[in-house]
């Protein structure tokens, strides 16, 4: 794995998979862009959890909901009121602002006193905190009046409540059941943010799992169990990834138990997702705010009741950060070194790149014919630009687990050369086989 975030962000970078926003104007705090094996990456990782979370199951359904929704629902939530966070400004030299909840947990997380936090920059101390509110403002409609405002939503979750009455009626579920939703969220989040691990906006995939109230403690178990195994599919050693359960008082006013999956990022042990036991707090909230009976009735004692609700809620961005950080390894070939990522086949952005040994004598054409033929299966890349180690070394550091070579053999027996990333074996292989070797070794 990698041993610092710096040398992870200078791969993104190099290779275009994650870059600074806005970098002709200078840039913009704690936001990025993805490029082309970013966008595959991050792909590759939200099918994985649909594929978990609806595909391999019949008991949870999907939903898209708004980004900016009724105002009452964040009044409804908390948000407005709650959604306060400890802003401490440096009074040294720099006079930065900084969330004290975020360099608290940095601090411990370096095993340091977080009752003993300086500024970060400069070394200076820190104000007494005040409250700060994350969600974005903006306003419906040309004039900034009463009524107008209105919130970009800083969490997918609310939009899932607000609908449950909604899927209730159509989905021909009952309790216990979820909905899922991957969307993007935004908070106006002002400390450093590590890259990718905390920005202004990101991506979530949360799913509320209802439950009767006396299954909740059971389901919030399962889920705990069930997403950190959701990690370790993904590639993740599971010596880097834990638990780590919330105590009494780092609970949020809604949860009666809350667990973190935890990564062991360059930075320290960091969050990746929270699960959390919300009780019936958001249903009651949203059924007093709205008026609507939002309960669920059993169709055969007639008794209703209000479910508990169990959320995974995990980070699509931090989520990537602990693949790139985990799959980042450098070695020794024949006295060079080599970057490689190496990303669980199914994680890959490129599964194969199909390459010509030399700029001529037919192989090209025949390492077009093959690669045309792969790519109707797999995310495949033809590359005849340059000497073949440096294209070799191009496919490493963007993770792509397999090359195949077009050399002249090819053009006598039909059989390719196929170059395991991690391994480094060559063997030769019938381009007739080719297609049905690569989608064994990849799975998924
Ligand atoms: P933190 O305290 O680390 O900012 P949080 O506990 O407030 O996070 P939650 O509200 O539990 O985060 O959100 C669920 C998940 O959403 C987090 O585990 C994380 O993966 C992701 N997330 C939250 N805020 C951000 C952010 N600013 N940038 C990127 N991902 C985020």
């Amino acid at each position: 794995p990698a041993s610092s975030m710096d040398e992870v962000v200078a791969l993104c970078k190099r290779r275009g998979l994650i870059f600074p926003a806005s970098e002709i104007y200078g840039g913009i705090a704690n936001t990025y862009d993805y490029g082309h094996y970013g966008v595959l990456l991050k792909r590759n990782v939200t099918d994985a959890w649909w594929k978990a979370m609806i595909q391999e199951r019949d008991d949870i359904v999907a939903l898209d909901s708004a980004i900016i929704q009724h105002p009452r629902t964040w009044e409804a939530s908390g948000h407005l009121a709650g959604f306060s966070d400890p802003l401490v400004q440096c009074l040294g030299k720099c006079k930065k602002r900084y969330r004290l909840d975020h360099l608290q947990e940095e601090a411990e997380a370096k095993g340091e006193d977080p009752a003993l936090v300086k500024c970060p920059t400069c070394g200076g101390d820190l104000s007494e905190p005040r409250a700060f509110n994350l969600m974005f403002q903006t306003n419906i409609g040309p004039v900034q009046e009463e009524g107008s405002t209105v919130y970009l939503r800083p969490e997918t979750a609310q939009g899932i409540f607000l609908d449950f009455k909604q899927t209730l009626n159509y989905a021909r579920k009952k309790p216990p059941f979820g909905i899922a939703q991957i969307g993007k969220s935004f908070r106006n989040e002002i400390t450093p943010g590590n890259f990718i691990f905390r920005t202004l906006e990101f991506e979530q995939m949360e799913m509320e799992f209802f439950v009767p109230p006396d299954e909740a403690e059971q389901w919030y178990e399962y889920w705990c169990q069930e997403r950190l195994n959701w990690y370790v599919k993904l590639g993740i050693s599971p010596e880097r990834l834990r638990l780590r359960p919330h105590d009494a008082e780092e609970l949020s006013h809604y949860s009666s138990g809350t667990s973190d999956v935890e990564y062991l990022y360059p930075i320290g042990w960091s969050e990746l997702e929270g699960v959390a036991n919300r009780g019936n707090f958001d249903l009651t909230q949203h059924a007093q705010f709205s008026r609507e009976k939002l309960e669920w009735k059993d169709p055969q004692t007639g008794q209703g009741y209000l479910p508990h609700v169990i959320e995974p809620a995990a980070g699509l961005g931090r989520t990537m950060l602990a693949l790139l950080c985990e799959a980042y390894d450098q070695d020794d070939i024949g006295g060079e070194t080599r970057t490689v990522l190496r990303l669980h086949p199914t994680m890959a952005p490129i599964k194969v790149a199909v390459l010509p040994l030399l700029r001529k004598d037919g192989h090209p054409e025949k390492a077009r014919d093959i690669y045309t033929d792969l790519r109707k299966r797999m995310s495949a890349e033809y590359d005849e630009g340059g000497h073949i180690g440096k294209r070799y070394r191009r496919q490493d550091e963007i993770g792509t687990p397999f090359g195949v070579t077009v050399d002249h053999q090819t053009l006598e027996d039909d059989t390719v050369t196929l170059r395991d990333r991690d391994s480094l074996t060559q063997e030769r292989v019938p381009v007739a086989d080719l297609a049905r070797i690569l989608e064994e070794r990849i799975g998924g």
